[in-house]
């Protein structure tokens, strides 16, 4: 018996230690510039840009598939870093892509009228609906980031999005000549 034991914590070793020298051995290190521009896109995960999510349009910039101006939520404040960060001149907007929003937004939830069809929950990249079939449903606010994929799908239509009220800890004097709202 102890012979047994002792042969199978043998290969457990074994097999521990290989497994271990195989991560630092095979370990694919992350592409340091493609991190660097993934770092200044919003993380929506919207796909507005025409891409799966904010990494694989992080990797066609930096293998210079694809413009920097293609991103919506992150708007003229992303296309500057980008621009900075990849020694380019910054560029309006791609009008293909959508329009940036003025004021950030929130998906707020109708609670009443949610039939629990759960086809919101499918359609939020970032996990921020939270219930369960054929019981209401409901948005966790600090997680939404206002992507808006989660309207179509709704069949009675009982989600819309609601604007970021400005905390006071957030307030900041607008620049001159600006309207005073939030900015940035
Ligand atoms: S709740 Fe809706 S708007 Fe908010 S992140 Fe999810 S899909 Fe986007
Ligand atoms: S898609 Fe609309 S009805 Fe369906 S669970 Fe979400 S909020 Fe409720």
């Amino acid at each position: 018996m102890l012979a047994a034991v002792l042969a199978i914590g043998g290969l457990a070793a074994i097999f521990g230690s290989l497994l271990g020298f195989a991560a630092v051995r095979f370990r694919v290190e992350g592409d340091p510039v493609v991190d660097k521009i993934d770092a200044l896109l919003p993380q929506t995960q919207c796909g507005q840009c025409g891409f799966a999510g904010c990494r694989p349009y992080a990797e066609a910039m930096a293998a210079g598939e694809v413009e920097i101006n293609r991103c919506p939520p992150g708007g003229e404040g992303t296309i500057g870093a980008l621009a900075d960060l990849l020694g380019k001149d910054p560029i309006p907007l791609d009008a293909e892509v959508g329009e940036a929003k003025a004021e950030r937004t929130v998906a707020v939830i109708d609670e009443p009228w949610c039939i629990g069809c759960t086809l919101c929950i499918q359609a939020c990249p970032v996990d921020a609906i939270v219930g369960a079939a054929k019981q209401m449903h409901t948005v966790i606010a600090d997680e939404c980031t206002g992507c808006e994929l989660c309207l179509p799908p709704c069949p009675v239509d009982c989600i819309h999005m609601k604007p970021v009220e400005t905390a006071i800890g957030e307030w900041v004097w607008p620049f001159p000549g600006e309207p005073l709202e939030r900015h940035g």
